[in-house]
This record gives C-alpha cells, structure tokens and sequence, in this order.
C-alpha cells in the first residue's frame, strides 16, 4: 500500500515537472519562438527547433479554439507606444534566423489562414548561405503583408562576449541593412542564444541603436501594457512536444524547466 503512494506521488511529480499544471494561466501577451518547420523526421525530442507543418496548423487551431488573436508586430509596436489596448488573448508567432524552409513550407499557411509572423533575420546569411532566404523570398513575404522582419544580428553573434563597438556593429549593420532591403523601419531584435537579454550592459545597446521592442529566448507570458523595462519573454514549442505540451505553454507560458 504505502509502495502505491509512492508510485502515484512519483507520477504526480512527474506530470508537475514536465507540465507545470500548478502554474495559473497567465494573461499578457503570449509570444512563441519558432524555428525550422520541417519534415517529420527533423521534428522530435533531439532536435526541438523543428515542428511539422502538419503539428503547426494543430497548434494554430488550438490557439483558435482558446481564443487567441494573432497580432502583427506592428500592432505590438504601436500599442507598446501609446499604452493602448491589445485584442484579447494576444498572440505574436515569431520564427528566428530566417530559414528557407520559412518560405516553402511556412508562407503558404499564413497565406491559407492569413495570419501574421515576424521572421528575426541574420543578415549576412540571407542571400549567402545555403538553407537561408533570399533577399528575394524576404521581399515577397514581406509585399503579402503578412510577414514582418526583426533583426537577429549579423553573424548570430553571442553579444555578451563582444566589446561595445562589436555588439553596436552587429546591432546597426544589420537594422541598416533590414531597412535598405525592405524599405521599413526595422525596430524589432532578438538576441541570438539569448544572450544579452538580460545584460546591464548589451541591452541600452540595443535601444541605442534604434529598437524599440527586444525579444529574449526566456519563456513566459509578456504582462500587458509592456513598460519596456524587461525583455519581451517567448514560449518555446518544441519538435516531438504533444499538444497537451502546447496547451500548456500558451496558457502558463512554459510547460517544462
Ligand atoms: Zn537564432
């Protein structure tokens, strides 16, 4: 008897750790990070950056049916500027460094459900290296209205190791480039591992050079209205995660450590 309490105490810890249900939900804004969408065979536990087009659309209908609105980063921009309001239960699906798979396999469903992304590009990869968008495919998402384009640096660099004039280097190079490119502002960035987000010195670097909104790779909901004093906090779904996983993370944030 007391072997069975053991066993059911052990598997109650077990669902806790890996689904964090004692967390509330959360309200504010929810933003996911994305990567790679992809084949079946890249999206599992080993390699949590892809998801299959397939788990996507069943994670963008779940965000229907639990009443989420997709928003643009625009709309996040101006409403971080003015302090008004947000629709309810807001969503911003991000997807970082900018991978081709991003035009062939993710661009036709936000087409299909008109729904908005921001891509955090790694500048001197597009065009340049295989796997990565072109200049080309950039533009013309970015012409359908429905994809918007953040700076993830130059060189995806760990900006926390880099002297002062590096990291500016890496931020301004980059949004110049953005806004030659795409004929916009450029004011939104993330930082490439993470690293910087919460950094005394590298983040004023990053408002220094002109961003107004910083997205860290640190899960969690964003409290609304965003005072701009914390890096913005991103879900991460991961490849091979099940949609109780999902549900999880879009209500409390996060569903494992
Ligand atoms: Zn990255």
């Amino acid at each position: 008897m007391i072997y069975l309490g053991i066993i059911i105490l052990l598997l109650i810890l077990a669902a806790a750790y890996r689904w964090q249900f004692w967390r509330l939900p959360k309200k504010g804004l929810l933003a996911l990070m994305y990567h790679h969408i992809g084949t079946v065979d890249a999206a599992n536990e080993q390699y949590p950056f892809t998801i299959t087009p397939q788990r996507f659309e069943q994670q963008l209908d779940m965000l229907e049916k639990c009443g989420f609105t997709p928003v643009g980063v625009d709309e996040i921009k101006q409403a971080a500027r003015t302090g008004q309001r947000l629709p309810p239960k807001p969503v911003l699906l991000t997807f970082d460094d900018g991978y081709e798979d991003n035009y062939h396999l993710l661009f036709p469903i936000l087409q299909k459900r008109n729904i908005k992304v921001l891509i955090f590009l790694i500048t001197d990869y597009i065009g340049s290296r295989p796997g990565y968008l072109s200049w080309q495919q950039v533009q013309q998402m970015q012409q359908s209205g429905l994809v918007q384009f953040g700076s993830h640096t130059l060189s995806h660099a760990r900006l926390r190791r880099l002297p002062n004039e590096e990291v500016l280097r890496e931020l301004t190079q980059s949004k110049k480039t953005l806004e030659e490119q795409l004929g916009v502002a450029c004011e939104a960035f993330c930082y490439p591992f993470g690293s910087g987000g919460l950094d005394k010195r590298v983040r004023p670097l990053v408002f220094q050079a002109g961003y107004t909104l910083d997205f860290s790779t640190k899960p969690g909901i964003n409290p609304w209205p965003w005072k701009g004093k914390k890096t913005l906090l991103r879900a991460f779904p991961r490849g091979g995660e099940t949609l109780t996983d999902f549900y999880i993370q879009i209500t409390r944030g996060k569903s494992k450590f």
